[in-house]
């Protein structure tokens, strides 16, 4: 048995190397970047009213100048202007190129205008105020962004102000869900009495898709020549195995056997925690993983939020949000594992609150709509107070 701080190293040991691949840019929202985003020209490129008003020489209102003639009207998407003369001004919009001649852009807020000229009302006014200059935020062949950045909506801005209409992305493995068990049937056929619906599969291919990646089901029965086949073939065609079920003390618990046999070595074969003692981990020589999850619903769900999705972050080279919350009150847990406490996180005035809501065991996954997410309580202590800190794993966005 390892602790769940070995496990996790151990796993971390083991990253699968991503391949790279374009993708059209709005498909790479939650991807990670493979490549180096440059600004192809200044940021911003010209020097760009930020308000609507008008543009003036500032040189002409150090001089005590207050009323200004409009020479004409500068709009967005225009080509510049020139201004003819200091004394003038023009009218500009917000988005337009800043006429040259002029560096200081006054509000229609603070202006009146009458016939044609402009008086400013103001008593202060800064020389290039309300212009954003060009190349305030970026030059030219500056760096943007850098591999490793997981790609938001603001970095689809980004990109796409730099004309990346395809972007280039660490791809995620090729990821197989398998699940283990007689008794499981698929969610379209009915159940005879003694059996039910293999909700974890679904409930995996939902967690990876929820990342940006995807994954295929399988589904073996608890028998070891078939399942020993099957999983030789799914080793070839992807490059980790995420398998629920069969890896207790059980009769028919075949998985970890079977896994040695087609040539994953176990790296690690139970973990001191609650939910999920019976996880299985091994690795080919050609960096493919398993990840054996134990079958009950809350434990392989636990289980792929703590160690699998950070595994998965961190081989494409970022690294996963590790969060935290207090513990709202005093919670007992006896045995010498670490506890995973399904708890409900509210956050009250900036504290991420962690109200326990544990549920009847790993097996009542119902409860998981109760809670968002799962508080790490070490396995050094039994007490832990109110008001205390935990490492919090929220499956909830
Ligand atoms: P096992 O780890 O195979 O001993 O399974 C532990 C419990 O989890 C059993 O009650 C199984 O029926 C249940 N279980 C295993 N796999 C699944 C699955 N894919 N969906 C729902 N329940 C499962
Ligand atoms: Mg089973």
């Amino acid at each position: 048995m390892v602790s769940v701080s070995d496990a996790t190293t151990i796993i971390f040991d083991n990253l699968f190397r991503p391949e790279i691949r374009d993708v059209n840019v709005m498909d790479s929202t939650g991807r990670v970047l493979a490549e180096t985003i440059t600004a192809d020209r200044d940021l911003p490129p010209f020097n760009r009213v930020s308000m609507d008003g008008i543009a003036i020489a500032y040189s002409q209102w150090v001089k005590g100048k207050r009323t200004f003639p409009i020479m004409a009207v500068q709009a967005a998407g225009e080509e510049p202007n020139k201004l003819s003369d200091d004394s003038l001004c023009f009218e500009v919009m917000t988005g337009a190129v800043l006429p040259a001649g002029c560096d200081t852009v006054v509000r229609y807020e603070d202006v009146e205008i009458k016939d044609s000229v402009a008086t400013v009302m103001r008593d202060a006014v800064g020389q290039w105020q309300s212009v954003h200059v060009q190349g305030a935020d970026a030059r030219k062949d500056e760096k943007l962004l850098e591999p490793g950045q997981r790609l938001a909506p603001s970095e689809v801005a980004l990109l796409s102000s730099v004309g990346k209409s395809m972007v280039r992305v660490f791809s995620y493995p090729r990821i197989a869900i398998v699940s283990t068990g007689d008794e499981l049937i698929d969610i379209r056929d009915t159940p005879l009495p003694w059996q039910i619906r293999r909700s974890n599969s679904y409930a995996l291919q939902s967690a990876v898709r929820e990342m940006g990646g995807d994954a295929t089901c399988f589904h073996l029965q608890d028998e070891k020549a078939a399942m020993t086949k099957s999983l030789h073939k799914i080793l070839d065609d992807y490059d980790v195995l995420i398998l629920s079920g069969g890896v207790s003390k059980g009769k028919f618990d075949f998985v970890p056997q079977v896994l040695e046999g087609i040539g994953i070595k176990k790296l690690f074969h139970q973990v001191s925690q609650r939910p999920g003692k019976p996880f299985w981990f091994g690795a080919s020589g050609e960096g493919k993983v398993a990840f054996a999850l134990p079958g009950n619903p809350v434990s392989t769900f636990m289980c792929f939020y703590r160690y699998v999705k950070p595994w998965i972050f961190k081989s494409l080279g970022t690294e996963y949000d590790h969060l935290s919350a207090i513990l709202e009150r005093d919670y007992l847990f006896a045995p010498p594992l670490t506890c995973f406490l399904q708890v409900t996180a509210r956050n009250e005035s900036g504290r991420v609150v962690a109200r326990p809501f544990p549920g009847g065991g790993s097996g009542d996954f119902a409860n998981l709509k109760n809670v968002t997410g799962f508080l790490e309580l070490p396995l050094e202590k039994n007490e832990f107070k109110a008001g205390e800190v935990f490492p919090y794993i929220s499956f909830r966005q």
